[in-house]
């Protein structure tokens, strides 16, 4: 059963994706920072927004919106 990461959602089921390849951890290796630390809200909050503009090319403004939103459904953010 593939277990979701706290922090964007994304469904992780082999070694690979989770941050480190640890599977005890409960955030993926895109949340993960080079030294396996999870992302805060600022830097996921940036990661998310350029890749909301580049892959629905919206505006930097109405992709932060819609990062947001995203976020504010994730256990990782709630209450942020
Ligand atoms: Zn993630």
């Amino acid at each position: 059963m593939a277990t979701l990461c706290i922090a964007c959602g994304m469904p992780m089921e082999k070694a690979e994706e989770f941050a480190l390849g640890d599977r005890s951890r409960n955030y993926c290796r895109f949340c993960a920072r080079p030294d396996g630390k999870m992302q805060d809200f600022a830097e996921k909050l940036k990661s998310l927004t350029a890749f909301i503009v580049r892959t629905q090319g919206l505006t930097s403004e109405a992709a932060q919106e819609a990062a947001r939103e995203m976020m504010s459904r994730l256990p990782a953010w709630s209450g942020k």
